[in-house]
């Protein structure tokens, strides 16, 4: 596979690792960055990571035979409008947001129906720091990537994204639109929603110099992620709202029920509950070491 253009529009963590990776593998002649920020296009062109930048991007995306759409969610539907009419009709799209159901919305208010070439996607990698500056080549290696192709996806189109993942050392995997949604929602939506409102909760406690003064491993194990961005994490919420306000309902009963069991002095319930969780969790991570 090799790609004379290739247009990154929003050259941060994801789209920035992403070029870097596509760099590294050699599959591809030029990469043009788009945005709306000349100074962080201008920091991803002397990182090298770009090889020339444009802050319109109808001239970014322009005879390009790729287009990877990497801004936040908020932003997909207002960057499809400015790249409407101004791709070639043949290039290949796709995205790498969070959330695919707001993404396939964008794509269809802008487009009239998601273009056969549109490709949506979405790499389960990252970190909780953001822009150009935090991308670096290693980021998918190793990670999944998916991909949510409609049924009128072109079988060229998907193999083509399919084949881009592949370059950055990803495993590719192919889900329904709806199902992504809900699971993400579980496993990445939800853990971000409770860190964020975890720590919110203490830092508000009078206490809470002294309680952070104390706090140790425990706590920055499972608060790493509310360093986050908080405005991408919030279009994530606002954009896969049905499926996680239903994982996080299921979440407060049970959380409910175990705070009832402490009330209750219900030891068994306790020990039950910490028991099968801690078993979960060993088996993912051993999974985890065998796959990394
Ligand atoms: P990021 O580092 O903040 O990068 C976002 C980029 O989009 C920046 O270059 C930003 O440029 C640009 N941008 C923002 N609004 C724009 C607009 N209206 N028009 C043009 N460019 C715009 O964020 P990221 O972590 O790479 O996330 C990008 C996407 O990847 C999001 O959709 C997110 O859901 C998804 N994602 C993130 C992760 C993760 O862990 N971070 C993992 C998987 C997928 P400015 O300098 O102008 O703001």
């Amino acid at each position: 596979m090799m790609i004379k253009r290739l247009a990154i529009i929003g050259v941060g963590l994801i789209g920035g690792s992403l070029a870097r990776s596509i760099k590294r593998a050699g599959v591809c002649r030029e990469i043009v960055g788009g945005g709306r920020d000349e100074a962080q296009l201008r920091k991803a062109l002397e990182l090298g990571v770009i090889d020339r930048y444009e802050i319109d991007i109808a001239a970014a995306v322009h005879d390009a035979d790729m287009v990877v759409v990497a801004v936040p969610l908020g932003a997909m539907e207002a960057v499809f409008r400015q790249i409407a009419g101004h791709v070639r009709p043949d290039a290949i799209i796709t995205d790498v947001g969070s959330a695919k159901g707001s993404v396939v919305d964008a794509a269809r208010a802008v487009f009239g129906e998601v273009p056969p070439t549109f490709v949506p996607g979405h790499p389960i990698a990252g970190t909780e720091k953001s822009g150009v500056e935090a991308s670096f080549t290693g980021l998918f290696e190793g990670r999944r990537v998916i991909l949510t192709p409609l049924p009128h996806t072109q079988p060229e189109a998907l193999a083509s994204v399919r084949a881009l993942w592949q370059h950055t050392g990803a495993e590719v995997v192919e889900m329904g639109v709806e199902h992504h949604d809900e699971v993400l929602a579980a496993t990445s939506h939800l853990p971000h929603l409770l860190a964020y409102a975890l720590v919110d909760t203490l830092v508000r406690m009078d206490e809470s110099e002294e309680i952070f003064r104390f706090a140790a491993g425990g706590f920055r194990d499972f608060t790493r992620i509310a360093s986050s961005d908080p405005a991408m994490w919030r279009d994530i919420c606002l954009a896969n709202r049905a499926a996680v306000l239903s994982v996080l309902e299921r979440f407060m009963a049970d959380i409910a029920s175990l705070g009832e069991a402490i009330r209750a002095g219900d030891s068994e319930r306790i020990l039950s509950t910490f028991d099968r969780a801690k078993a979960a969790r060993d088996r993912f991570c051993r999974q985890e070491n065998n796959n990394p």
